[in-house]
């Protein structure tokens, strides 16, 4: 699969994402160089990875050894859950960029808003990761895991909107509230755990399409993702299957189709993540 394939989304800010990348959480340390040369070479050019993950440094080192150039890869990191005071944040922000061996990222995120942390306040680690993109350390600045009421009140309080918001959504949660208030406020969606790690690929519906396109559950699942407009980025790290995940760009769903996963959603029940609003794992503490 060429790389030229993949389609790419226009974000808020003039710059543009390509729609699919190769995603790193659990990739132990001592693979993702392995694993992210991997996936170039089966032409993904957007890495997801985050300073909670450990790997940053093995995502550099396979950028480094691609051979490519800077400007044609993507590079998404995370700010850590430990790290959210303004001055901490811009630290870590610094250390991933030494991690990672490159001058700034494409696009960094507050990971998870932690609403019980911090005395609940996100919106200065929000504003000072505009601060950082404003400085050139990142092109592009976004939040994870914001539910609605995490994105108004940010938006309100500094007047800056996020390029994107990245959350779980798959075919068992579906995530809509959040996925139509970033709509409405024109933030790009990203779909975290877009096959919800295997949870999906045995659904009967799932599996009767892939027999009619002659591809697997995870093909459509993904394509459904395509379809719907999000960004995703998969993760695994057998090469065959790194190549499946990209070979989604050759047949489409029909709406209906597109509406008969959608329909397979079970709310929270479907949920494989933490819930934001509780979500207050720190580590270390
Ligand atoms: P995923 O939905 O991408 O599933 C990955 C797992 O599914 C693999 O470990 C493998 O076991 C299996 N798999 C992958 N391809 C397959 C295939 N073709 N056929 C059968 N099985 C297959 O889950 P994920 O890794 O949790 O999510 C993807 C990425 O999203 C992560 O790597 C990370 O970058 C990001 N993420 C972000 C957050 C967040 O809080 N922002 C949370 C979780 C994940």
């Amino acid at each position: 699969m060429a790389s030229a394939q993949i389609p790419t989304v226009s974000l808020n800010n003039g710059t543009t994402i390509p729609q699919l990348g190769f995603g790193v959480y659990q990739v132990p340390p001592d693979e993702t160089e392995r694993a992210v040369q991997t996936a170039f070479e089966a032409g993904y050019r957007h890495i997801d990875t985050a300073q909670m993950y450990q790997n940053e440094a093995g995502v550099g080192r396979a950028l480094r050894s691609s051979g490519l150039a800077r400007e044609d890869v993507y590079i998404t990191t995370k700010l850590n859950n430990d790290s959210h005071e303004p001055a901490v944040a811009r630290a870590a922000l610094e250390q991933s960029l030494r991690e990672l061996d490159v001058d700034h990222v494409d696009l960094f995120l507050i990971h998870w808003p932690l609403p019980t942390r911090y005395g609940g306040d996100y919106v200065s680690t929000w504003r000072t990761l505009t601060e950082l993109a404003a400085e050139g350390k990142a092109v592009s600045v976004g939040v994870s895991n914001f539910h609605p009421e995490h994105l108004k009140r940010i938006v309100d309080e500094t007047g800056i909107v996020p390029a994107i918001n990245q959350i779980e959504v798959h075919p068992y949660l579906t995530n809509e509230a959040a996925r139509l208030a970033s709509g409405r406020l024109d933030v790009a969606v990203e779909a975290w755990s877009p096959i919800a790690q295997g949870a999906v690929l045995g659904d009967p519906v799932l599996v009767e399409l892939a027999e009619k396109y002659g591809k697997t559950p995870a093909q459509v699942t993904l394509r459904w993702h395509i379809e719907r407009g999000d960004i995703i980025f998969p993760k695994s790290v057998t090469p065959e299957r790194v190549k499946e995940n990209a070979d989604i760009f050759d047949f489409s769903l029909t709406p209906d189709e597109v509406n008969r996963i959608t329909a397979l959603d079970k709310g929270e029940e479907g949920r494989t993540g933490p819930n934001p609003d509780t979500f207050d794992w720190i580590p270390g503490l």
